[in-house]
């Protein structure tokens, strides 16, 4: 591991300051679960590491007019644990299901929406897009895990945010902070991410010397939310495919949709038509499984990868049954 700076501001005004003075060189730690890791493997070689966990200011989940403001570095346990959290009954499901105290006690909920991909060509050092002397390992090579949306350009690494579908379908928007001491905006958490098609460019729209500080939730008025993931093994793992449903239902039918997969693409993947599929509907295994069907219509698999498009369809049908009080096994 190469040797860098350690600093421990206690302030957003002070991260930002430390993240400023060589923002190419700087990383941001929070829990550390997985940035140590690529430090040790020398997979990220900053000068300088800016760890912000002793900021006050980022610990809070505090109700503003229209919804919640959650603190970057609220852990999953601690996601877990707030009651005023528990009606976003996904966002819990998402936390839950981690299934490792240890992660979950360390874990923050912006490290989660922050992390990079766990791509093996990405962890073993091809860089980002896996190229070897300008060829394409996750195309040519082996690509079970990868992506099966959205995967036309040189990035086939799934996102591995578990938090993000279940975030962007409540309409959660992150608050971005630097990099000036005084520059903050609020964006929706569906805008954040981005697909890199050179490795200069990163997952998410933040800049050098930028951080997330909070996200912020709406208002749950009365709409209902599900997660669900598809994963190899009950123990410590990704998902290989997610969901997440949120759902407003008038009169017993859905007035408003918002299907997002995880797992599946470079990027958390709204599927507009999933959610136009269930518009009118009244919840049932048919319309959930007419919704998984249209979730995956458009999916380009690769060539190892045709599998994840079943495990895929499965997850948004769960999703949605789940939201609707219709899958057995709750929280
Ligand atoms: C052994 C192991 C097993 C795991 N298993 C699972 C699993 O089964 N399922 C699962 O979903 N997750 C799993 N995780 C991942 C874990 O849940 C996430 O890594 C965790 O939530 C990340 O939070 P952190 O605070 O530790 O992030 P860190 O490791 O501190 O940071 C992660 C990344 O986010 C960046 N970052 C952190 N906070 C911010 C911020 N506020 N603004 C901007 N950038 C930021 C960092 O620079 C870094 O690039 C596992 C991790 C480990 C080490």
């Amino acid at each position: 591991m190469k040797s860098f700076e350690f600093a421990n501001p206690q302030s957003e005004t002070e991260a930002l300051e430390l993240m400023n003075d060589h923002p190419e060189q700087t990383a941001v730690l929070a829990g550390g679960t997985d940035l140590i890791s690529l430090l040790q493997a020398d997979i990220i070689r900053p000068e300088r590491v800016v760890d912000i966990k002793n900021i006050s200011s980022m610990h809070d989940v505090a109700e503003v007019d229209d919804g919640l403001m959650v603190g970057a570095l609220t852990t999953l346990e601690e996601v877990l644990d707030n009651s005023k959290l528990a009606e976003y009954a996904s966002v819990a499901q998402a936390a839950d299901a981690v299934h490792a105290i240890q992660i979950q006690s360390s874990g923050t909920i912006a490290g989660d929406l922050c992390h990079l991909p766990n791509c093996w060509y990405y962890r073993n050092g091809y860089g980002m897009l896996g190229l070897e002397n300008g060829t394409s390992l996750p195309e040519t090579g082996d690509n079970r895990y990868h992506a099966i949306f959205g995967n036309s350009g040189p990035a086939k690494f799934v996102t591995a945010s578990r938090f993000a579908p279940a975030l962007i379908a409540w309409g959660a928007k992150v608050r971005i902070i630097g990099p000036g001491p005084d520059e903050a905006e609020m964006l929706p958490l569906e805008y954040f991410y981005t697909t890199p098609r050179t490795e200069r460019q990163g997952t998410t729209v933040l800049k050098p010397g930028q951080l997330v500080s909070h996200i912020w939730l709406p208002k749950t008025a009365g709409a209902v939310s599900g997660n669900y993931d598809v994963l190899q093994t009950e123990g410590l793992d990704w998902p290989l495919a997610s969901a997440s449903a949120t759902l407003k239902i008038s009169g017993g039918r859905v007035s408003d949709a918002r299907i997002v997969l995880g797992h599946v693409a470079p990027t958390p993947w709204v599927s507009h038509d999933a959610a136009t599929s269930l518009l009118g509907k009244t919840i049932s295994e048919a319309t959930a499984q007419a919704a998984g069907d249209a979730a995956v219509s458009r999916a380009t698999p690769l060539s190892d990868n045709g599998y994840k498009v079943q495990l895929a369809r499965t997850a948004v049908k769960r999703a949605i049954l789940r939201s609707a009080g219709l899958l057995e096994g709750g929280l």
